[in-house]
C-alpha cells in the first residue's frame, strides 16, 4: 500500500475559523503586515512554526497529571533526566523553558568579546544570543548547502575546509565552542550526516575544542541519517540518535520541536565544570535545577515526548507529510528548497516573486500575500530576519513549518491548491518596506507597509 497514514487517532478536537478575504485585509493592515503581530483566531492554517506547537499525545496528557510540583527533587524531574540520559548517553541534563535560555545560558559562560562561534547555520536565537554575549556567529554549512537546487543529501553538513580555515584565521583560543544545528533550520531543515560530525568533531580535538550540538530536531535528523546514509538503513534511530550525541561534548535543545511538548528546553553537558557554572545562571534566571522554570507535569510531558519522537512509525508519517507537500509544489514549478526537509518546505521566493527585489523583501511580500489568499500563516526566513543594513541574507524563502501531528493530509492538500493559485498571479504581489524596527531580532516586530 502507498498511502502512509497518520498513525494515530483524534480524541480531542479543536475548531478552526474561516475567514473572508475582507478580514483578512484587515487583519493584515492592523498586524503592520507582519504575520507575527495577528491574532491566531484571524488564522486557518497556522504554519507559523513548529515550535511548541504540536499535539501531544493521551500518554502525554496522562503524565501532565501525574507531574510532582515539588519545589525540589520532584519524581517528575528524575523522569524526565533518566530519559533524556537514556536517549543522548549525557550525565548532566539541566531542563529549561525553551531552547533560548539553554543558548542565553551557553553563551553567557562560553561567549563574549573577541570570541568566535561557528555554526552550520545559526538559528535566529542562537545567533542573536551569541551576538548578545558580544561574541560573532559564523556560518559554515557546505556550499551546496546555499544552494536551494542542490540535492545533496546532507546539505545541512558544516563544511570541515571552512572550519578549519577559521580555525587557522582566528585562533583556536578565540573558538569557545564550535555548534551544528541538527537539522539545519535555517538552511532549509536539512539533516548532517554522521560522517559529518565525526568529521567536524575530530577537527575538533585537532584544535582541543569542544563540539556542541543544537540539537533541537535530532529524530528528524537521525531518520534522515537511516534513510539516505550509507550503512545506515539497518540500524534503529536510537542508535543512530545515540551516535550522534556520543560525538558531542555538550548540547542545547528545544523541547518544542522533537520534544513534542508546548514548552520546554534542554541544557546537556559531559563537562562537570561547565555544568556547574550552567546551573548557578540556571537558579539566577530559570529556576532550581530540579524544575529550571518549567512545572513538573511539563517535564513529565517532554519524558514522554522524547520517548514518542523515536518511533519509526511517526518518523516515517512525519517526514513523508512533510516531503509530499514539497514534491507537489516542485510539480508545479514552484521552487523549494530542495530537497524537501525535516519539519518544513522552504519555498525559493526570490524565484517566485522574481519582480521583486531583495531589498523589497520577496519572502515578507509572500507571506503577506499567502495569509490574505488563503488564511496560511506562513514565516519569512530572508533579508526580514537576516539581513543586515543594505546586505540581503544568501537565500529568500518562505517557511511552512509542519506542526507535530496537528494537521491532516486534506489540511496539507489545501495548503497545496492556495499556493498554486497564488504562483498563478504572482505578478500581483507587491514588495514591503520597513517602517518601524527594533534592534535585535526584528522579523518578530518590525513593521511593514506594501509598495
Ligand atoms: C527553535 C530553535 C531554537 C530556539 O528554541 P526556542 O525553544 O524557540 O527558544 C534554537 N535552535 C534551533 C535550530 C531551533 O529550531
Amino acid at each position: 500500500m502507498k498511502t502512509i497514514i497518520e498513525p494515530f487517532r483524534i480524541k480531542v478536537v479543536e475548531p478552526i475559523r474561516m475567514t473572508t478575504r475582507q478580514e483578512r485585509e484587515q487583519a493584515l493592515r492592523e498586524a503592520g503586515f507582519n504575520v507575527f503581530l495577528l491574532k491566531a483566531e484571524d488564522v486557518l492554517i497556522d504554519l507559523l512554526t513548529d515550535s511548541g506547537t504540536g499535539a501531544m499525545s493521551s500518554e502525554q496528557w496522562a503524565g501532565m497529571m501525574r507531574g510532582d510540583e515539588s519545589y525540589a527533587g520532584a519524581r517528575s524531574f528524575f523522569r524526565f533526566q533518566q530519559r533524556l540520559r537514556d536517549i543522548t548517553g549525557f550525565e548532566h541534563i539541566l531542563p529549561t523553558h525553551q531552547g533560548r535560555a539553554s543558548e542565553r545560558i551557553l553563551f553567557e559562560i562560553v561567549g563574549g568579546p573577541g570570541k568566535v562561534v561557528p555554526n552550520n547555520n545559526h538559528f535566529d536565537t542562537t545567533r542573536a544570543n551569541v551576538e548578545h554575549s558580544g561574541a560573532e556567529a559564523v556560518d559554515l554549512v557546505i556550499d551546496e548547502g546555499k544552494d536551494p537546487k542542490s540535492r545533496h543529501p546532507f546539505k545541512g553538513n558544516l563544511d570541515p575546509k571552512k572550519l578549519d580555515a577559521l580555525f587557522k584565521d582566528v585562533g583556536a583560543h578565540r573558538i569557545p565552542v564550535v555548534m551544528v544545528t541538527v537539522t539545519n533550520n535555517s538552511g532549509g531543515g536539512q539533516p548532517v550526516s554522521l560522517q559529518n560530525l565525526r568529521d567536524v568533531r575530530a577537527l575538533c580535538d585537532r584544535y582541543d575544542t569542544p563540539m556542541f550540538l543544537d540539537a533541537c530536531r535530532f529524530a528528524e535528523n537521525a531518520f534522515f541519517i537511516k534513510k539516505r546514509e550509507p550503512g545506515q538503513g539497518d540500524r534503529s534511530v536510537s542508535a543512530i540518535v545515540r551516535d550522534m550525541f556520543d560525538l558531542a561534548h555538550g548540547a542545547t535543545i528545544s523541547a518544542k520541536k522533537d520534544g513534542i511538548v508546548n514548552i520546554g528546553g534542554v541544557l546537556l553537558f559531559r563537562d562537570e565544570e561547565l555544568n556547574r557554572q550552567a546551573r548557578n545562571l540556571l537558579i539566577l534566571t530559570e529556576g532550581f535545577p530540579t524544575y529550571g522554570g518549567l512545572a513538573g507535569r511539563d517535564l513529565e510531558a517532554m519524558a514522554q515526548g522524547f520517548e514518542e519522537v523515536l518511533h519509526e512509525d511517526y518518523l516515517t508519517y512525519r517526514i513523508r507529510s512533510v516531503e509530499y507537500l514539497g514534491e507537489k509544489l516542485l510539480e508545479r514549478g514552484i521552487q523549494i528548497v530542495e530537497p524537501p526537509g525535516g519539519h518544513a518546505i522552504y519555498i525559493d521566493a526570490a524565484s517566485f516573486c522574481p519582480h521583486i527585489p531583495p531589498g523589497q523583501f520577496p519572502g515578507q511580500a509572500l507571506v503577506c500575500a499567502l495569509f490574505r489568499h488563503a488564511g496560511i500563516r506562513t514565516v519569512e526566513i530572508g533579508s526580514v530576519m537576516f539581513g543586515r543594513g543594505d546586505r540581503p541574507a544568501d537565500m529568500e524563502l518562505v517557511r511552512l513549518a509542519i506542526p507535530r501531528r496537528v494537521y491532516t493530509q486534506s489540511h496539507i492538500d489545501y495548503v497545496l491548491e492556495a499556493i498554486v493559485e497564488v504562483y498563478a498571479e504572482r505578478d500581483r504581489i507587491r514588495g514591503v518596506r520597513i517602517v518601524d524596527e527594533p534592534p535585535a531580532l526584528r522579523h518578530f516586530t518590525a513593521r511593514f507597509e506594501e509598495l
